[in-house]
């Protein structure tokens, strides 16, 4: 039950491909992928050494083979804990290796558990994965209320220990308190059912979301001039041969963008921003209010002083400070921008005096078919997947001095391949690729963590799951870049696999600095010089520099709107959770927000909020992305001076910022890289 050690178990099993497309195309990506961003994870032991065979489970693996592993897995973890309970241990430092080994079997479970329910070709396998999930969850929450762990704990004598065991102590004990570890038994109780009550909110406001799925008639076929004739047709009801379009992603946003008739895409955008409405209106208050308890039953002012505690953030006045300073940054060249649109709208309403919101991304993809025009089948032809992964690999091997090699593995599907990580002989890690699409996958783009490494005793074990077209086939540019992101994160988990401390290893550091790494990366997909090497065409050219040029120019457009609109989520997120809920209008300071922060105006009438929900996953926390965004391009800024391909820069980034894990603040990995603090500076290039 208990959120805060479960989450420290289940960290980061998945780091999902953030869901911001381009620019103005907004996709907060509501629901769906919100709670599996930032979930968790990682898997099985063995000294020094691989997986334990059972947890890769190959295809033919059964259900029931799978679940008894978990149960017994289950019931090693029991004897630990209940062991580190009652046992009296030589010194301190066997007590906190005998918690270390506590995590290990429960994250060594939980990491392939959640990977195997992710991605295993059997459905029972699949559904037993999520039911051992399910299992630890009740064993996790007595851990963090633990009374006799957190008092042996605490009685642990700090000043003899270095100070990487001295971290671990501290955060333990943290992660004890927010557990509700201090609190009375009857408060014990309140806190159990909160959360409860809230995981099921939660579930409900996510279905709520889900299922108002609705649909807009449209009998005048004129209304649909300017979307593709194949998607017209694909919409038409038989029986009375009108187009019937719904609020389903794939049919809202080809009309938003697509549509010339304004009537259409504003009856679209109006059912698409209140969706969930009013079926979410109790709900969200409900789930802000259940939240709002836990943080006073914990001792905290607001729900999001408790969510920022932890992270580099810090509270909800430097989230604030954040989002207004993000905002100012950003306020020049998103009134260029908007000036453009407008002008641009002009042409067909030449009375209008203001770019709606549901007009915005109709205008935008005017302005950037006319000024920037990227055709993408030009872009395609260079990057075909099987060139792509291979030039991703070389680019790690040369800019890490590394080289990557294929293994034995036990595959889960014979479109999988193992792989592994070596330096001087010596193996550092092993991971998966697990790229092409089948059925009953998970859909996304994602890291997992099969296994986090610990020194000496295991390897860090990682897994990308994506959906990208297969062998010769030809991905998009974005695609690229996402694959980029991905192998980010799978760096991170590898190079940061060495820690003693499994709650240390490879990505556990800040959720707000976690994505910062694969943020980074990102941009070698726009340099000539990375890309030129494996982007080729079947004729053996490589891409031109003119092109890579037209596809940044397409990118820059649009970074100043799409930045204030974000800061009008942000804003959202973190003024409904500062502050008592009761004592909130949600929609008057959904409006209020909007037309604070962003360029487009509230539309009367729409409850976007109830529709918003990363309100449940992300909580407080949605600034997170821009947060960590700021930091990537800050570190980029080194690189980008001394040059991509550097060794020398990349050498001191994996020593500094990825070798240390979570064993260092980020605030210090980041500024051991820099030599000085980090500053915005980098960041806000991006609107000059
Ligand atoms: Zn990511």
């Amino acid at each position: 039950m208990t959120t805060s050690f479960y989450q420290r178990y289940k960290r980061f099993t998945q780091l999902a491909a953030v869901p911001f497309i381009s620019a103005l195309i907004v996709s907060c990506g509501t629901s769906g992928t919100s709670s599996k961003d930032f979930s968790a994870g990682d898997q099985a032991s063995s000294s020094k050494s691989y997986a334990s065979l059972d947890w890769t489970l190959p295809e033919t693996a059964e259900a029931a083979e799978f679940m008894a592993n978990c149960q017994q897995r289950f019931e090693q973890a029991d004897t630990q804990f209940k062991l580190l309970q009652q046992s009296e241990f030589s010194s301190d430092l066997d007590f906190l290796k005998g918690m270390n080994g506590l995590e290990k079997t429960i994250h060594n479970t939980l990491a392939p558990a959640s990977l195997k329910a992710n991605v295993h070709p059997n459905k029972e396998v699949r559904e037993s994965a999520e039911k051992c999930e399910q299992n630890f969850i009740s064993l996790i929450s007595d851990i963090g209320l633990s009374g006799s762990l957190f008092k042996r704990m605490s009685r642990v004598d700090q000043a003899v220990l270095d100070a990487k065991a001295k971290r671990y102590v501290g955060e333990s004990l943290r992660e004890f308190r927010r557990s509700g570890v201090n609190l009375d038994k009857a408060s014990q109780q309140t806190l159990k059912t909160l959360v409860d009550e809230i995981n099921a909110i939660g579930q409900d406001f996510q279905k709520n979301i889900r299922e108002d799925v609705r649909s807009i008639v449209v009998k005048n076929e004129a209304e649909l001039a300017g979307l593709p004739q194949d998607f017209i047709d694909s919409h038409r009801d038989e029986a009375s041969g009108d187009v019937i379009v719904t609020t389903n992603y794939p049919d809202y946003f080809p009309v938003i963008q697509y549509a010339k008739s304004d009537a259409l895409r504003l009856r679209v955008y109006n059912e698409f921003k209140n969706r969930g409405y009013p079926a979410n209106e109790e709900v969200l208050k409900n789930l802000l209010k259940k939240r709002h308890q836990v943080a006073e039953l914990l001792g905290y002012s607001s729900y999001a002083q408790y969510a920022m505690e932890t992270l580099m953030i810090g509270s909800p006045e430097n989230a604030q400070a954040f989002i207004t300073e993000i905002a100012d940054v950003s306020a020049d060249r998103s009134e260029q921008e908007y000036q453009q649109l407008l002008k641009r709208l002009q042409k067909i309403q030449p009375d209008a005096t203001e770019v709606k919101d549901w007009q915005k991304t109709y205008i935008a993809e005017l302005v950037k078919k006319e000024q920037y025009k990227v055709d993408s089948q030009k872009v395609r032809q260079y990057f075909r997947y099987d060139r792509v992964q291979k030039g991703i690999f070389e680019l790690t091997e040369k800019m890490f001095r590394v080289q990557i090699r294929p293994m034995q593995g036990d595959l889960w599907h014979e479109s999988v391949t193992a792989w592994e990580i070596v330096e001087r002989g010596e193996v550092l890690g092993q991971f998966y690729l697990d790229m092409h699409p089948r059925e009953g996958k998970y859909q996304h783009a994602a890291a997992f963590t099969i296994q986090d490494g610990i020194l000496d005793e295991q390897l860090p074990i990682k897994a990308l799951v994506c959906n990208f077209p297969e062998g010769d086939a030809f991905m998009e540019h974005g695609q690229v870049e996402t694959f980029l992101h991905e192998f980010g994160h799978l760096l991170h988990g590898i190079f940061g696999g060495n820690q003693p401390w499994l709650a240390q290893s490879g990505i556990a550091t800040e959720r707000d600095f976690v994505e910062a790494p694969s943020q980074m990366l990102e941009e070698w997909v726009w340099d000539f010089t990375t890309l030129k090497s494996f982007a080729i065409n079947d004729k053996g050219q490589s891409i031109p520099s003119s092109l890579i040029k037209k596809l940044q120019a397409s990118r820059d457009f649009g970074q100043g709107l799409f930045t204030r609109h974000q800061m009008f989520y942000a804003a959202l997120s973190l003024n409904y959770y500062m502050q008592d809920p009761d004592t909130i209008d949600m929609n008057t300071m959904a409006a209020e927000l909007q037309n604070k922060y962003s360029n487009f105006d509230f539309v009367d009438g729409t409850h976007f909020q109830y529709s918003f929900g990363h309100l449940d996953g992300y909580s407080a926390v949605y600034y997170t992305y821009m947060w960590s965004l700021v930091i990537a391009d800050d570190m980029f800024s080194e690189f980008e001076k001394n040059g991509l391909l550097n060794t020398k820069i990349a050498k001191r980034y994996r020593r500094e910022v990825l070798e240390p894990g979570g064993s260092l603040d980020a605030a210090d990995l980041v500024e051991n890289f820099l030599g000085r603090p980090y500053t915005f500076d980098a960041f806000a290039r991006r609107f000059k």
